[in-house]
């Protein structure tokens, strides 16, 4: 009764996905396409072609596909901030951007105690406006998604970005390469992927999670929530019940807040990242290697934006 891109795990799935739809690929040419972000008021969508070099545009009104912007600094993740601000990671600029109200760029963090940023891969905006981002090494490990260069800090840690004052604050020291992270509805857990086996023999190729502190600031430690069963998890995103729909190697796997995998959408590319879209946020973005997909799920993504 389900199409052949959805699995039913748990039948806790029956009741996200629709028996009757269908993947759409809205566009394939990149790269490595990445950090997908919705923007509601344009009712576009934005993404990286990182070894390319450019952001891409998917226009909801009408289905064409643009070039958003190019040179792109090999930006990766991005995130729309409650005032409607893109927020980028950028691997070649080594830092956060956010594109302002009058279309400048400003640069919002560049270093950690004065040394220069990895070349962060991925953010959330919190509902008090700290920015939180990851910073591992994979746009500095070569010349193909940035440029080539020594890590300064010498570790990759996930950082929080005061709004105000613009502070950079380590919250999380202890993985090997951090990349997705996302926020539960409630904003009182943060959940981390770590895609340390790139680096690592047999390393870390998870999501773990961790409670903030009861000022929203900090983290405690961060537990195992989910390991991955076919390549890795990469970036991600919850739904307004609390469940996470992941990247993978053979697509989105989606998981119940219990940790438990309850269903997969079948992609025919290894699959890098999601975000949630679409007037009624109900349609899940896909990037997957050289191509965006999308398909309408029965479940709107958690808070603000996508
Ligand atoms: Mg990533």
């Amino acid at each position: 009764m389900f199409t052949p891109s959805i699995e039913i795990v748990d039948e806790r799935f029956e009741r996200l996905v629709f028996g009757n739809t269908h993947l759409d690929k809205l566009y394939t040419g990149c790269r490595w396409a990445e950090g997908p972000a919705h923007l509601p008021a344009g009712k576009y969508l934005v993404w990286s072609d990182i070894p390319n070099d450019r952001v891409m545009r998917f226009d909801e009104t009408n289905g064409s596909v643009s070039v958003f912007l190019s040179p792109a600094m090999n930006q990766n993740g991005h995130f729309v901030d409650r005032e409607g601000r893109l927020v980028s990671c950028e691997h070649r600029g080594r830092c956060i951007s956010r594109i302002e109200h009058d279309g400048s760029r400003k640069v919002l963090a560049d270093d950690f105690q004065g040394k220069r940023l990895n070349s962060p891969n991925d953010l959330v905006v919190k509902s008090d406006g700290s920015i939180w981002f990851s910073d591992p090494t994979y746009g500095i490990d070569s010349d193909y998604e940035g440029d080539a260069a020594p890590s300064e800090i010498g570790a990759s840690n996930v950082y929080r970005l005061d709004a105000h004052s613009g502070e950079v604050a380590a919250v999380a020291t202890d993985f090997v390469k951090p990349n997705g992270l996302a926020f539960s509805p409630d904003e009182r857990l943060l959940y981390i992927a770590d895609t340390g086996t790139t680096h690592v023999k047999d390393g870390p190729h998870h999501i773990r999670v961790a409670e903030l502190s009861v000022d929203g600031r900090s983290l405690g430690p961060a537990r195992l929530f989910a390991t991955c069963t076919m390549g890795l998890f990469d970036g991600f995103r919850l739904d307004a019940n609390g469940n996470l729909w992941t990247s993978a190697g053979d697509g989105v796997h989606v998981y119940a807040p219990d940790g438990a995998l309850i269903g997969k959408i079948k992609v025919p590319e290894v699959v890098s990242n999601v975000c949630f879209g679409g007037p009624k946020r109900n349609r899940l973005y896909i990037c997957a290697t050289t191509s965006l997909y999308a398909i309408y799920v029965n479940a709107r993504g958690a808070g603000w934006p996508r």
